[in-house]
């Protein structure tokens, strides 16, 4: 059932929230002004105000947000967007720095301090690589889950000294449910005893048949430690990338998806954020999940101003009233009046989300007691 926070009510028929809890009081329902009330209750209070009530469902609120497709002749390409998964230890996040350093521009930013959990790359040649450093796979699929398909290419990491494991197997599991193409980087080639070959015999356990083996599931050999291979690698993502014919319109209005998000001192709640669709510029009013804001300031990858991010870029974002969810859509709408009512509508839908499970959770409780 849909229900309101009573400042929530309060704010929308701009009345003090004392008074609606007095007028509740009168109706005998004894609410805070932080507690929610239900649809049917609300309307009766917003009679006794005098006020006329219509009654939207977060549904209608969210009609038009996305824009429609765009036309064909206003798609450019658009680098592709890579995550690397596997078995903890296996050198993922070992890999991501090895392929880092490969940027052309890395080295006259200095080194690289800032992490943000997605960064991207350009090789000699021009072409743009973006990698997303998932937390897990348990946030993967929890962004999948929440209709968030960020992912065009998913490197597998397994490494050729210990072979395929649990999480090599989620993994798998992972980038077959999200239908995305699989490139398996056989990492710790450098190690004494490691096998490749042993590899790529239990993969076709897991139906990923390598290349050489009849199948197409590409295999490269790499090694983050010493760095052999990652040019191979890159240019294996490369060549899949242009199968893929990736392309985005950058003229519009921007559409995203929050990769990460956290509060700062200083600088408030900051996201990071992978746009794909559209043109994000400082200045956008937006809507992030549950939360609303204007751009107040965009940083790339190394932590420097920009003042506008296109299709593929992840930048990081200042000027959210809160931190949405990893997976929540960022999407810049027309005034702060259309940002704020989406966004109350999405926190009071997960308000009463919250409320079901924990009065769930109270049953059980219950239940377990008896
Ligand atoms: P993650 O848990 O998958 O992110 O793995 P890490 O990147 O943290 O690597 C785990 C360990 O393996 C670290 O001690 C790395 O130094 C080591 N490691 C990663 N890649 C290689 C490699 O190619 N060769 C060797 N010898 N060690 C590696
Ligand atoms: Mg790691």
């Amino acid at each position: 059932p849909e229900a309101i926070t009573v400042q929530e009510l309060a704010n929308r028929m701009a009345e003090r929230g004392g008074e609606v809890v007095k007028t509740l009081m009168k109706m005998g329902v004894m609410a805070t002004i932080t507690q929610s009330i239900d649809a049917d209750t609300a309307e009766l209070v917003v009679e006794e105000f005098g006020h006329r009530s219509k009654r939207v469902s977060a549904q209608d609120v969210e009609i038009g947000l996305r824009g429609s497709a765009d036309d064909d002749a206003l798609l450019r390409p658009r680098a592709p967007v890579v995550t690397v998964m596997g078995h903890v230890d296996h050198g993922k996040t070992s890999l991501l720095d090895a392929l880092r350093k490969t940027d052309v521009a890395a080295h006259e930013a200095g080194g690289i301090t800032q992490h943000i959990g997605a960064y991207q790359i350009e090789v000699p040649s021009g072409d743009k690589i973006t990698f997303l450093d998932t937390p897990g796979h348990a946030a993967f699929s929890e962004m999948r889950s929440r209709g968030a398909n960020v992912t065009d290419i998913v490197i597998l990491v397994v490494a050729a000294d210990d072979g395929i494991m649990a999480q090599t197997i989620e993994a798998i599991n992972h980038a077959k449910a999200a239908g995305v193409p699989i490139i398996v980087a056989i990492n710790k080639i450098d190690v004494p005893g490691a096998n490749p070959n042993k590899v790529k015999q239990a993969l076709l356990q897991h139906e990923l048949v390598p290349e050489d083996m009849g199948g197409d599931v590409i295999c490269v050999e790499v090694s983050a430690k010493t760095r052999q291979g990652l040019d191979n690698l890159l240019d294996i993502l490369l060549l899949q990338a242009e199968l893929l014919e990736l392309k985005a319109n950058p003229e519009r209005n921007a559409e995203g998806t929050v990769v990460e998000s956290k509060l700062e001192q200083g600088r408030g709640a900051v996201a990071t954020v992978l746009v794909q669709r559209g043109t994000l510029k400082v200045g956008d009013i937006f809507v992030a999940g549950a939360e609303s804001g204007r751009v107040r300031a965009l940083l790339n990858d190394r932590g420097e101003r920009v003042e506008s991010a296109g299709p593929s870029v992840p930048v990081e974002v200042l000027g959210l009233s809160g931190t949405p969810e990893a997976g929540d859509d960022l999407v810049v709408v027309e005034d702060e009046a259309r940002a704020r009512e989406i966004a109350s509508f999405r926190a009071d839908k997960k308000k009463t989300a919250t409320m079901a499970t924990q009065g769930r959770g109270t049953l059980e409780q219950m239940l377990s007691a008896i």
